[in-house]
């Protein structure tokens, strides 16, 4: 039996605070990288590497707590679904739709970062944009604001890699939701808030540095 909800909810989890934080400050280091300014960058990297965003993360990825997800038991799901071949969609179309969505999740409103991006920034800093194979050894605001697609309707339940189907989500909201669909968790349907569009970039404007640069070292 599924649980019974209060009035619909956005997300599973509040964002705190200190996400907006992070991503301003990844923002303040990618502005120092493309001005040749390494030393600061590194300083403000360090300083988005936030021990409460690990934890905040970890009530998501970590051990089973039955108030955050009571949804880890899976729906069964019919047979006679029709799931389409293709999981996910091309990174051209992917990007259209973090550009779409203002590089904002869609569920709780959090900045999200493109993962090119951070992949660009671990080489440029790698002892300080950490990404390493464990969560332990992973930059906290890193791994928290890291794009993903969620797809409204499960790919299990025979939602579609279309663009309507598909939206931003942050890596808390990207994981939490499993395979249930919107109604079953009580939550809004996303695509009904219209997207937030302003500067913020995803940390693309990272595309512009130059990698070969001694400065970078
Ligand atoms: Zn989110």
């Amino acid at each position: 039996m599924l649980p019974t909800h209060a009035p619909a909810r956005r997300c599973f989890l509040t964002p705190i605070p200190q996400l907006s934080s992070a991503a301003d400050l990844l923002a303040s280091a990618a502005d120092c990288l493309l001005a040749g300014d390494a030393a600061n960058a590194r300083q403000l990297v360090a300083e988005a590497d936030m021990p409460v965003i690990a934890a905040y993360t970890a009530l998501v990825t970590g051990a089973v707590n039955p108030l955050v997800h009571w949804q880890s038991a899976m729906p069964s799901v019919g047979d006679e679904v029709e799931r389409s071949d293709q999981r996910m969609p091309t990174s051209s179309s992917e990007r259209a739709i973090y550009v779409r969505d203002g590089w904002r999740c869609r569920y709780c409103g959090t900045r999200v970062i493109d993962r090119s991006m951070r992949t660009r920034l671990h080489r440029c800093l790698p002892e300080i944009a950490r990404w390493g194979a464990r969560n332990a050894d992973k930059h906290a605001a890193l791994a928290a604001l890291s794009a993903s697609l969620d797809h409204i309707v499960p790919h299990s339940r025979g939602g579609t890699n279309d663009e309507p189907n598909l939206v931003t989500a942050c890596n808390a909201c990207q994981f939490g939701r499993g395979q249930w669909t919107l109604e079953e968790v009580g939550f809004f349907n996303p695509r009904k808030y219209p997207p937030t569009l302003d500067a913020w970039d995803g940390l693309t404007r990272l595309s512009r540095l130059t990698m070969t640069s001694n400065d970078l070292q």
